[in-house]
């Protein structure tokens, strides 16, 4: 028997380094398997699942900044790449026999279909995955910001943010071997204590819509299946 999901409609944030796998930089197509198996899971559960990626593996904004680049220009180029990213997942899920839909904030109408609110619902009610790409299409903004624009716009019930540590912790515990690790938080303790969950931008727009985030580790299997049957993992952030 197919156990119960606790949410119908999730928004998945992934990271761009979540795609690098033991590399150093770009796609691991071993690990780009593995994620998409973790996202079929779900699916397979029938939760209508949304996805933004991060371009982070490729190209970040700030760092072609702080090199002399317009921070405008920057920024494009890495929207540009979560393109890359969210095509590479999609290639990986629809071999799988997942069906899906990359919708793009900056029009590209060979690769993706633009960025349509009432076209993506649709979409996941039919059990497609949505694939939101190009962040919200505007520099200055982050990807995180994208998926907690795109989480309410969609009417998710959860925006499940994946990382490489289990959790928010008081500091970082790769470094702090007293770092404690949070169960919940308020969206004002993450925001006051300055806490490594999303950026700011992203925080205050969940907390001023009352849409939880769980923070979990996506690099242990069946993680992602975890949350959404409601196990208790990770770090829940909320009122
Ligand atoms: N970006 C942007 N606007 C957005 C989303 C992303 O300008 O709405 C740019 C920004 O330069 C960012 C890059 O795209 O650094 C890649 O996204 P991000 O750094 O959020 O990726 P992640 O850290 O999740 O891999």
């Amino acid at each position: 028997d197919k156990p119960k999901a606790r949410y119908k409609r999730i928004l998945l944030k992934l990271s761009g380094e979540a795609l690098i796998g033991d590399g150093k930089y770009g796609i691991s197509p071993k690990t780009l398997v593995a994620i998409a198996q973790e996202v079929k899971d779900v699916v397979e559960l029938g939760v209508e699942v949304a996805l933004t990626i991060g371009g982070g593996n490729i190209f970040r904004g700030v760092s072609g900044a702080t090199e002399g680049m317009d921070r405008s220009s920057a920024d494009y180029m890495g929207m540009l790449a979560t393109v890359i990213n969210s095509m590479a997942l999609q290639d990986a899920l629809e071999k799988m026999g997942v069906s899906t839909r990359v919708q793009s904030a900056i029009e590209m109408h060979q690769v993706a279909e633009p960025y349509i609110r009432r076209r993506a619902i649709r979409h996941l009610e039919k059990g497609r995955v949505v694939i939101f790409a190009a962040g919200t299409g505007n520099p200055y903004f982050t990807t995180d910001t994208a998926a907690s624009l795109r989480a309410m716009e969609i009417h998710a019930d959860v925006l499940l943010k994946a990382t490489k540590v289990d959790g928010v912790y008081s500091d970082d515990p790769k470094k702090n071997a007293a770092a404690t690790k949070f169960r919940s938080l308020s969206y004002l303790d993450v925001l006051k204590k300055n806490l490594k969950v999303m950026d700011s931008t992203a925080i205050s727009l969940c907390m001023d819509n009352d849409l939880p985030i769980v923070v979990f580790d996506l690099t242990a299997r069946g993680n992602v299946r975890r949350v959404v049957v409601g196990e208790d993992i990770g770090t829940t952030v909320g009122k």
